[in-house]
């Protein structure tokens, strides 16, 4: 269903920055794939890739069966939580929510009831009302994994979204978001340099370094490198 495969993928920035180097990649429907790896190691980009946000240089992008090289973001059926959140301030939290539905014409009572689903799966239905400079933290990261799941997108990618969350609340963090993925069965893609977050979340873990892919491989197996 929503495979996603990369093949021979390269990035190539302006100044001749090689920041993603013939990668090859095989995500299964469902997996929980974590790409780590240190800071600058191309991440970001490979995930960017993903979502369209970052045109491949060279190289072939697969969701499913799709060819998406060429694929604008908002047709990849795929959404992405960031680590600032990126929520609209002006708005509450149920507007932030429903903001994307909104754009894509969805009918008003079908919203509000992804809307009502999302914030009870996150705990979140007493904010609803709120404004984001009226959450912590953790709310707003809640907030922001809401407005990506009322749109039921295939693909989950995520560019380290606890990055921003003190130590405590980011291990909390990490086993609901494990939870999300079962509960949501679908695909999620995660983004850290943290190699405990890896593990912990991981059912497959992906080790970059300097653009290039080092190892893949279930958690207990991978190994460290000097
Ligand atoms: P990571 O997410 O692992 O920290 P990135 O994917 O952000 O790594 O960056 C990989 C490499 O590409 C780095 O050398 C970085 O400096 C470079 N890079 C990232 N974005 C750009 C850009 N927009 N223009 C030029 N170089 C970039
Ligand atoms: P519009 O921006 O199109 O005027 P509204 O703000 O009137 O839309 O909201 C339409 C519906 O969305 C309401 O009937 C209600 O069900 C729901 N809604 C909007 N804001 C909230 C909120 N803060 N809490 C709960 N439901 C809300």
């Amino acid at each position: 269903m929503a495979k996603v495969v990369l093949k021979n993928v390269y990035k190539i920035y302006p100044g001749n920055v090689v920041a993603v180097k013939d990668v090859n990649l095989e995500i299964e429907d469902k997996e929980f794939v974590v790409l780590v790896g240190p800071s600058g190691c191309g991440k970001s980009t490979t995930l960017r890739m993903i979502a369209g946000l970052e045109e491949i240089s060279s190289g072939e992008l697969y969701i499913g069966d799709k060819l998406m090289n060429d694929v604008p973001p908002k047709d990849r059926d795929i959404a992405m939580v960031f680590q600032n959140y990126a929520l609209y301030p002006h708005m509450t939290v149920y507007e932030n929510m429903a903001f994307g539905l909104k754009l894509r014409k969805v009918p008003k009572d079908i919203i509000d009831k992804k809307v009502r689903e999302a914030a009870r799966i996150l705990d979140i239905e007493h904010l609803l009302d709120r404004k984001p400079k009226a959450l912590s933290g953790g709310q707003r990261q809640r907030v922001a994994l809401g407005r990506a799941i009322v749109r039921e997108p295939k693909v989950f990618l995520m560019d380290e979204p606890l990055s921003n969350l003190d130590a405590k609340l980011r291990v909390q963090m990490r086993t609901e978001i494990s939870k999300l993925h079962k509960r949501l069965n679908t695909t999620f893609i995660y983004v850290t340099h943290d190699q405990t977050e890896a593990m912990t979340m991981g059912t497959k873990i992906v080790v970059m370094k300097d653009g290039v892919i080092q190892q893949v491989a279930p958690p207990q197996e991978i190994y460290e490198h000097p």
